[in-house]
């Protein structure tokens, strides 16, 4: 099914044909997306019918509406949600979106990404994912824990170490995983490090964790770039989105001698064909919430930065960023998908057939997941590994996952993103035949 994605209003149905959702906004446009990826490899694996109407719909989903009293004493009532796609490999895993277009649909689509991310990259958890309909940047601090803390409690009896557990996404950070961790253990009556990851290091967080999503994309696009002869030394990168995803691929990449030489944000961008200075961009992204305006910089937009002729493209903002319509101006070699569905499946034949060589997000952004299984690894041994033995593990994990996917593509004659999709989809059907059906 391909959507053309500015006016498309095609129900979503699910095997039975009752409609689930409609592609009218962008959380709908995420899901419709989510399931033409599931039917693609679906039908490429000759998947049957029973199985396959399991693995598409989620198994769990919690909506949740709270009240959050402001600072001006008002209350707000806000909507929160939690949905477990599938637990068949072990518990759920995904972050927590602060944002405001999060709804059930795009929490949806993220937790069956969430699904096929943990089982390509051979980590022993099911998928999940939840988030808040708000802006926490229109938010004091106080308003933000007060939130954290109301929604940690709701979702008391959904999330814990051996069930859910939830780590940092767009809008959410350490400081919130940290907010989280401490109301779930003080209704405990002690502490429970293993229910989030993404912690701070001093309260249970690992070393490594912050980077791990942007090492992870860096680690897929080094091995993507050998296989097509590319030097990542002086290779031209533009990075959209500049977070805890893009701020960190932005600069590790930059530190390995690459040129960024484009990034926008959510307020603007910034340009400079000899090369942006990262760590500089870093600190001023630090102090004003933007990299718009930096001295020595041209302006950029976000379509404009699609179609610069560098090297690597990095998404590392939001979903269905690029789309039938503007796949035909991305001039990279390589599109490196750090953010989670960036890339709508009506650009997908564009830019394989333009010879751009596309990183699936649930391949490129795995480094995430892959180091908060470390952290909640070394939580529930309580014990502490050594940075190097992290990124040594996750390069290791991360190149094993590229790998098995360059060589599906390859003996199948499919796309990274199906072969990808063709291997996780896979695993979860074999631990749902093994482990049969309840009761
Ligand atoms: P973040 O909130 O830290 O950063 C998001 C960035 O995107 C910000 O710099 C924001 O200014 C920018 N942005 C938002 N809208 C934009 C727009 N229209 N144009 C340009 N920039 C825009 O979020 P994050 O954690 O970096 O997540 C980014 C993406 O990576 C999301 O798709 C998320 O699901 C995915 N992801 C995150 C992690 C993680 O560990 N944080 C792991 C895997 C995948």
């Amino acid at each position: 099914m391909t959507m053309d994605h500015a006016t498309t209003t095609t129900p979503v149905s699910d095997p039975a044909g009752t409609p689930t959702s409609t592609a009218a906004t962008a959380g709908g446009r995420a899901l419709a997306a989510a399931l033409t990826q599931f039917d693609a490899a679906a039908d490429h694996l000759g998947l049957e019918p029973g199985l396959r109407s399991v693995l598409r719909q989620p198994q769990r989903e919690h909506t949740l509406r709270f009240p959050v009293k402001r600072d001006d004493g008002t209350t707000d009532v806000v909507t929160g949600y939690r949905v477990q796609h599938n637990v068949a490999r072990g518990p759920a895993k995904g972050g927590l979106r602060f944002h405001p277009h999060t709804d059930l649909d795009d929490v949806r689509a993220l937790a069956m990404w969430m699904t096929w991310k943990c089982a390509l990259v051979d980590v022993p958890f099911g998928g999940a994912k939840g988030g808040v309909t708000c802006d926490p940047h229109e938010m004091s601090l106080k308003e933000l824990e007060a939130l954290t803390r109301r929604f940690a409690t709701e979702l008391e009896g959904i999330i814990g170490p051996d069930s859910d557990i939830p780590a940092p996404d767009v809008g959410t950070n350490a400081q919130v995983m940290a907010w989280i961790m401490d109301t779930v253990s003080m209704h405990r009556g002690y502490s429970v490090p293993g229910v989030v990851t993404g912690k701070p290091i001093a309260i249970g967080g690992s070393v490594g964790r912050s980077d791990a999503t942007g090492q992870g994309v860096v680690y897929t696009i080094e091995a993507t770039a050998a296989r097509l002869g590319l030097e990542l030394q002086g290779a031209t990168v533009a990075v959209q989105g500049f977070g805890n995803v893009g701020e960190a691929t932005a600069r590790l990449l930059h530190e390995a001698g690459a040129k960024v030489v484009a990034i926008t944000d959510v307020v603007g961008g910034v340009h400079d064909p000899d090369g942006l200075d990262v760590p500089r961009l870093a600190r001023r992204f630090r102090e004003h919430g933007t990299v718009a305006g930096a001295p020595d910089t041209h302006a950029i937009d976000n379509e404009t930065l699609f179609a610069l002729d560098v090297d690597v493209l990095v998404l590392a903002a939001l979903e269905g960023q690029i789309t039938a319509a503007n796949a035909g101006n991305v001039r990279a070699r390589i599109l490196a998908e750090g953010a989670n569905g960036p890339t709508d499946p009506g650009a997908d034949p564009i830019l394989r057939a333009n010879g751009v060589t596309v990183i699936p997000d649930i391949l490129c952004n795995a480094g995430g997941v892959i180091v908060s299984y470390f952290e909640w690894a070394q939580n529930r041994s309580a014990l502490a590994w050594t940075l190097d033995e992290i990124n040594g593990r996750l390069r290791r994990q991360i190149l094993a996952a590229t790998d098995a996917v360059w060589d599906r593509a390859g003996a199948d004659g499919v796309t990274p993103r199906l072969a990808a999709h063709a291997i996780a989809i896979e695993r979860v059907a074999d631990a749902t035949r093994l482990r049969g059906l309840y009761p």
